[in-house]
């Protein structure tokens, strides 16, 4: 996951909506530093406005050095509602985090397997939820709590169900299935372009039904 320490919601700094990485908000040093220690973290982004003083800054910086995590500064200087993403170190690393290997990628824009998919911004928001954790079944709470830290307005339970059914769909063949009393399962693809059914066999996603 990536932690981050702002002062204000982590989406109105950059697109949180678009990680495929769960994101974390941290509310003091130590924590921080403890979730640095035990290597739970693949990334880290500071509104030094957030911290305390300056050794409480150095504190950190060194640690995440030391544990090789890469550091983003939330930034802004002469616009104050123009933030920057200031790059602290691996500026390779930090670009490589938005995505993870998947079927679809939601940054710079929507794609499945390279090709565009146009999606309505709440579509997006939740495919980049179920993206986050393929493979995993996501209650509505989990959902939600997962929603609320990206600064992502919740769903309804009836509001789910339909932007679920909007979602599977746009992108086919459908990716998300309903698990009764249990709750959502997104399956990407494989990367031979395959879509395994679960319990079924695995058939080709070039034989989607004509638009
Ligand atoms: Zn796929």
């Amino acid at each position: 996951m990536c932690g981050y320490v702002s002062p204000r919601p982590i989406s109105e700094y950059f697109p949180v909506w678009s990680a495929m990485i769960p994101f974390r908000r941290f509310d003091t040093l130590n924590q921080m530093i403890e979730a640095l220690g035990q290597r739970r973290l693949r990334c880290l982004a500071i509104d030094p406005q957030a911290l305390p003083d300056a050794p409480s800054l150095a504190a950190i910086l060194e640690t995440a050095h030391r544990y090789g995590v890469p550091v983003v500064l939330l930034t802004h200087y002469l616009q104050p509602t123009l933030w920057h993403l200031t790059v602290v170190n691996r500026p390779d690393a930090w670009a490589s985090l938005w995505t993870m290997p998947s079927c679809v990628q939601l940054w710079p824009a929507v794609a499945h397997h390279g090709d565009p998919v146009s999606l309505t911004p709440r579509l997006r928001e939740l495919l980049a939820i179920f993206a986050t954790y393929p493979g995993r079944i996501l209650t509505l709470s989990a959902i939600n709590a997962e929603a609320v830290q990206r600064g992502v307005r919740p769903w309804t339970a009836q509001n789910l169900r339909t932007v679920i059914a909007a979602l599977n769909q746009r992108l086919l063949p459908p990716h998300v299935q309903t698990r009764r009393h249990a709750g959502y399962l997104f399956t990407p693809c494989s990367p031979n372009r395959e879509f395994v059914e679960p319990g079924g066999a695995a058939k080709s996603i070039d034989s989607r039904p004509p638009q």
